[in-house]
């Protein structure tokens, strides 16, 4: 871990994100990876305290894919940042990308009933707007 996420995670939009990431990949690892062996993920922003005393049980897998979208949120240069779907400048690898959409549609309907009913119609405002946005492009010759 370096002094630059250390700051970065420090920015208290940084943090929520984080924990809005990090609550996400937990309802995914939830509902489809209750089988296999999992632990409190000891991510980097885990170990900072990010999380506070929330415990993130995930299996290994997820637990990789949250240390890495940790990694690119921390480094996000947009301010300010859209959602990571909507966003130009495309900083995930397209194998990260392609899971963390697949995650994001299965746990954003389902994080309503654990606390993230704001984020969730945030979301859905946030989209809306991208695809009118996206929508007049098509429409200009
Ligand atoms: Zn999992």
């Amino acid at each position: 871990m370096n002094e630059r996420f250390t700051a970065r995670v420090s920015d208290p939009k940084v943090a929520h994100d984080m924990r809005v990431l990090a609550d996400f990949v937990s309802i995914w690892c939830d509902g489809n990876h209750a089988d296999q062996p999992r632990t409190a993920a000891r991510t980097d922003a885990a170990v900072l305290g990010t999380y506070g005393r929330k415990r993130h049980v995930l299996c290994a897998e997820c637990a990789a894919h949250l240390a890495y979208a940790e990694k690119r949120r921390a480094y996000c240069g947009q301010d300010p940042k859209p959602f990571c779907a909507h966003c130009d400048t495309q900083c995930y690898t397209a194998s990260e990308l392609e899971w963390q959409r697949g995650m994001m549609r299965y746990s954003g309907p389902r994080s309503w009933r654990h606390g993230h009913a704001i984020d969730g119609i945030r979301h859905l405002l946030e989209a809306r707007k991208y695809r009118r946005r996206a929508d007049a492009k098509e429409e200009t010759p």
